[in-house]
């Protein structure tokens, strides 16, 4: 059953990509796989899903033991608190959420040497929002500086968390990214798009597409 979710979802990723005259195959898909069970998880694997991204680590580590027999890439997505940057750093290959330099820091210095440099988006306050989190635009170029001179940590791209009704949100990102890579960064990911807008944000240049509901709930 989930494996049919699963094909279908590739499928309408893959027809956003064509409609937006993309190539095939330069969207990603990420499932996005809080409070969803290990056994879950080890389905969509075995279906072909090798991507999972979390948002609380005590949960994630958790079901990390429960899958250590999968070479899962795992994706940290939710909020750091500074005093779990270490276990992140350890056990995660990519985090989705950095929107501070301390934290990316702290990241760095915590990632183990054997491991691959971890993979960092910065987390992107597009709309401005007071409440939430993310970078403020005008603050993107700076921290993005300064993150690229750390060596155990390698900046990927963008992550974005949209409100509801986010008019021109996808269109900035793809555009700041741009600016940034003209500027003589090499980002080559744009993490947005979720269940409810992911063919929207593939039209605007999304290369992940995180998603959970549509993927776990038929
Ligand atoms: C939960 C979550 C998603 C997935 O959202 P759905 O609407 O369930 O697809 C994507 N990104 C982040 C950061 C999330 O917390």
């Amino acid at each position: 059953m989930q494996s049919k979710t699963l094909d279908q979802l590739n499928s309408n990723i893959r027809c956003a990509e064509q409609a937006a005259m993309r190539d095939a195959g330069s969207v990603t898909l990420l499932a996005v796989s809080k409070n969803r069970s290990a056994e879950k998880i080890r389905d969509l694997y075995h279906a072909g899903q090798t991507r999972f991204g979390e948002n609380y680590l005590q949960e994630a580590l958790e079901k990390m033991h429960a899958l250590k027999d999968l070479p899962i890439e795992w994706h940290f997505i939710g909020n750091i608190q500074s005093n779990k940057t270490k276990l992140i750093a350890e056990h995660f290959s990519w985090v989705q959420s950095v929107s501070r330099l301390s934290i990316a820091k702290r990241l760095n210095n915590q990632r183990p040497l054997h491991l691959p440099p971890l993979n960092i988006c910065i987390e992107v306050n597009i709309d401005h929002e007071k409440t939430k989190s993310g970078v403020p635009v005008p603050e993107v170029f700076a921290l993005a500086t300064k993150i690229t001179k750390l060596n155990h940590i390698t900046l990927r791209g963008l992550m974005i968390i949209p409100e509801k009704n986010h008019a021109d949100a996808f269109q900035k990102t793809f555009l700041l990214q741009q600016e940034l890579n003209t500027r003589g960064f090499k980002l080559d990911t744009l993490s947005m798009g979720m269940s409810s807008d992911f063919e929207e944000a593939i039209r605007y240049g999304s290369t992940m597409v995180r998603i959970g509901t549509a993927l776990f709930e038929e």
